[in-house]
């Protein structure tokens, strides 16, 4: 399962952890702002808000610096993503793609749109891996 998702609604559904590729992280996990490190942790966090001012009464803390807290996910232009939870669900991704890899593929695209378009690239770059699986095969 490839998601460009960060919700964690696959695993929610019961997908294997260990079978999804969220390519854009995920809410549940949380990293440094800073970052002074490249822990990344489960978001356990409950944010309690004061329903008068409408603001957080506590933020999520790093636990190493005790700074700021931020999700795990990538933003657009954002250069202190931490990408290495999504850099080992790629890993697990490329060795199922090895282990498939002359098996016949089946690519079921739902709700992958062209604005954002990483996994529609994705499908279409493995489709065109299928029908030219070899470099000396190639037109
Ligand atoms: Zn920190």
């Amino acid at each position: 399962m490839v998601t460009s998702n960060v919700d964690g609604q696959f695993q929610k559904a019961g997908f294997p952890e260990d079978r999804i590729l969220e390519v854009h992280g995920s809410i549940h996990h949380l990293q440094c702002t800073a970052p002074c490190s490249l822990n990344i942790w489960s978001n356990r966090e409950s944010i309690p808000v004061d329903t008068d001012t409408m603001r957080a009464r506590s933020i999520p803390r790093c636990m190493s610096c005790k700074g700021v807290a931020r999700p795990n996910i990538l933003m657009f232009g954002d250069y202190g993503w931490i990408s290495a939870r999504t850099d080992r669900q790629e890993g697990r991704f490329e060795e199922f793609l090895d282990s498939a890899r002359l098996k016949p593929m089946v690519v079921i695209e739902m709700g992958a749109g062209t604005a954002i378009p990483t996994i529609r690239h994705l499908s279409e770059h493995l489709l065109k891996e299928r029908r030219h699986p070899c470099p000396h095969k190639s037109p």
